[in-house]
């Protein structure tokens, strides 16, 4: 037996709506509505809120791009026992109901759940206009909607945990989705930031190509925008990473990374801009999606809880005794001197980063030159950066460390200079700490975006 209660005041609720529509209808308007087809009640929880709200989204701008105007101030938007519920008036404009109820009908038909939608139009006489197709049902897809429900086919139990499940899943992909495009634009724009601050100490900035004689400001747009198609596949291979191991999402990072690099010197001619950035940036938001994922947001203890389960051991297997010959200047550096590099810093947690470069971020607010330019001269001061001792050997690394800690100490443009020349007459180029950077740029536009 079904209850009565709910049934009386789901009719009140549609007597209500069918009120709102006349009224309307009273202005010589047509109107367009979303509803949600549940079964059983209630007809709403916090699933379908969730669910109504990106499927109102996403109708409002799908009526926009077929030119369809909606009366916005004129709107209502409740939710009653009948469930959630919009209801707007269309402006004048030159479409017939017909048109607009076909728009409608394409949103429905090609929306992944849009058998769960209900976009209804009526005409300037408040007459519901019918698309006459008969929707089958969602759950068995075998016979008209229509016949399963006055047949009770199904037990609403059933139904109302199909339905739920599969909006929440479409909650979860478009927040996914959504993750990915935001954190994406956030690390291009902390690449983006990072190579056009200028001056910088050996460095390839807006004006000057440093130390360096194969890559110019050019050779960096054109290999961040290379690396840059791939941020958002770093982000979702994270979000859907649910090994138990950290230590498997290595292989999953790697083979992104590498398809990265490809790309990248295949943009630049075979010269290596960005190969140490592609390394700690992929990490980040591989990272950055688990987080997301799990937890639905950034919380940093997390992120460098992760980072550090993800390279655990990685210096020892990467750097350690198993191969033969050195291939990157990291593993030459590491077998002369003992530094660990970037990997070094990715297995400890990105300590320069939380604790160098974020710090002077986050005391100044504002990410002006002068605030980026310390927080670079924060990392380099403590990072032993395999770039610089490859090129110069230790006693160089040494002095350049010294001198940034001078300048970052009494922050002028004498001792900012003395950085900058020490570098080009010793022809070194601190890349690491600009990787270093660009990932604090990156943290710290996710703490406060
Ligand atoms: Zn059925």
């Amino acid at each position: 037996m079904k209850p009565i209660e709910p049934l009386a005041v789901l009719l009140e609720a549609k007597e209500g709506r069918a009120q709102l529509r006349q009224q309307i209808a009273g202005m010589n308007r047509p109107s367009v509505s979303l509803n949600l087809n549940i079964p059983g009640f209630p007809k709403s929880n916090e699933i379908t809120h969730k669910f109504f709200s990106i499927c109102l989204d996403e109708l409002k701008m799908f009526l926009k791009a077929n030119l369809v105007t909606l009366a916005d101030k004129d709107a209502h938007c409740r939710v009653d026992a009948a469930g959630d519920f919009f209801l707007v008036p269309v402006k004048a404009m030159p479409m017939s109901v017909r048109e607009i109820k076909a728009v409608c009908e394409t949103f429905e038909e090609k929306h992944a759940c849009g058998r769960f939608i209900d976009v209804d139009v009526t005409d300037e006489n408040g007459n519901m206009i019918s698309s006459g197709k008969a929707k089958l049902c969602f759950y068995c897809r075998q016979k008209p909607a229509d016949v399963c429900r006055h047949e009770g086919m199904h037990k609403t139990d059933e139904l109302r945990s199909f339905v739920f499940s599969r909006m929440e899943d479409y909650c979860r992909s478009r927040f996914e989705i959504e993750t990915a495009s935001k954190l994406a634009s956030l690390a291009l724009r902390a690449v983006l930031t990072e190579i056009s601050l200028t001056p910088k100490p050996g460095l390839v900035d807006a004006v000057s190509i440093g130390s360096h004689t194969d890559m110019n400001y050019r050779t960096f747009i054109r290999s961040t925008s290379a690396i840059s198609a791939h941020f958002t596949d770093l982000v979702r291979a994270g979000f859907r990473f649910n090994g138990k191991q950290a230590g498997k999402a290595l292989p999953v990072i790697r083979n992104i990374g590498l398809q990265m690099e490809r790309d990248m010197f295949a943009a630049t001619n075979q010269v290596n801009t960005q190969k140490g950035l592609i390394f700690l940036l992929g990490l980040s938001l591989f990272t950055c999606g688990m987080v997301y994922g799990r937890h639905g947001a950034f919380h940093p203890e997390v992120f460098r809880e992760l980072i550090r389960d993800i390279c655990r051991g990685i210096t020892r297997r990467e750097l350690g005794t198993c191969k033969d010959t050195p291939e990157t200047h990291g593993e030459k550096v590491f077998r002369e001197h003992g530094i660990l590099g970037a990997r070094g810093e990715a297995e400890a947690g990105f300590p320069l980063v939380f604790d160098c470069g974020l710090p002077v971020l986050k005391a100044h607010g504002e990410m002006t030159d002068e605030v980026l330019i310390q927080a670079f001269l924060s990392v380099a001061a403590q990072n032993n950066d395999t770039n610089i001792i490859h090129r110069g050997g230790m006693e160089v690394l040494n002095t350049f460390k010294r001198l940034s800690f001078n300048a970052l100490n009494d922050f002028t443009p004498e001792n900012y200079r003395k950085v900058i020349d020490y570098c080009l007459k010793e022809n070194i180029s601190p890349g690491g700490s600009a990787d270093l950077l660009v990932v604090t740029i990156f943290i710290h536009s996710l703490l406060h975006s």
